[in-house]
């Protein structure tokens, strides 16, 4: 069983997800905030890996913290996203005061559009979703649709930030909304539950997952 837990963080709550593997006892964290909490909700899991929706400060600010703690887990992200790692005026971090340079670079991934990434036994699929900014990507496991800030029920896509890009980002919002009707959304930011509950059905969403499967390539850490 996959078990998703969640928490909104303390900067413009954007929300981390922990995501627990029952079978295996291992763990995965989208987006990492405030990590000191971030850890709680994994205890007695092995932490497999950090998954970015992108790389804007507040889903990447706990990342340091991470790594001192966890040095070798891996972090996966876009080749845009891994500049932008390194770069606090492109992560946004140096409009918060605080310039974001991640430690330990060799840690991090590239991954793109139409990877698979095994959780346990579950198959989680990379899906490109650009506009909001370049390092976008979304996520999709088990019904479950991890969106960033690409698409956020209820709100408009900020494409206003440097490297945001209008026209991607209806692209990308769209390519969402077809596969999120049969998902369980879960976006960047905290929301209402209703607006997050889209129609669930389990079976087409295993499609879509199963025809990827088929054609792409497997990403292992
Ligand atoms: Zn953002």
């Amino acid at each position: 069983m996959l078990e998703i837990v969640s928490h909104v963080n303390s900067i413009y709550n954007s929300i981390s997800y922990v995501l627990l593997e029952h079978g295996t006892k291992e763990c995965w964290i989208i987006d990492v905030g405030d990590f000191d909490v971030i850890k709680s909700l994994f205890d007695g899991y092995n932490l497999r890996g950090v998954l970015l929706t992108h790389v804007h400060y507040d889903h990447i600010y706990g990342l340091n913290e991470l790594q001192a703690d966890y040095p070798d887990v891996p972090i996966y992200t876009n080749e845009y996203g891994a500049k932008n790692l390194v770069s606090p005026i492109e992560n946004l971090s140096s409009y918060h005061g605080e310039d974001f340079i991640l430690s330990r670079t060799n840690g991090v991934k590239i991954i793109k559009e139409g990877n698979v990434i095994l959780i346990g036994s579950y198959s989680l699929l990379v899906i490109d979703t650009p506009g909001h900014d370049y390092s976008c990507l979304s996520f999709c496991v088990d019904n479950n649709l991890f969106t960033g800030d690409s698409y956020i029920p209820g709100e408009k896509v900020f494409t206003k930030l440097q490297n945001g890009n209008k026209q991607l980002a209806e692209y990308s919002c769209q390519r969402l909304l077809r596969l999120g009707e049969k998902c369980f959304i879960r976006p960047g930011h905290s929301i209402s539950f209703e607006n997050c509950m889209n129609n669930y059905q389990a079976d087409s969403i295993k499609k879509v997952i199963f025809d990827h499967l088929l054609q792409e390539k497997y990403v292992h850490d």
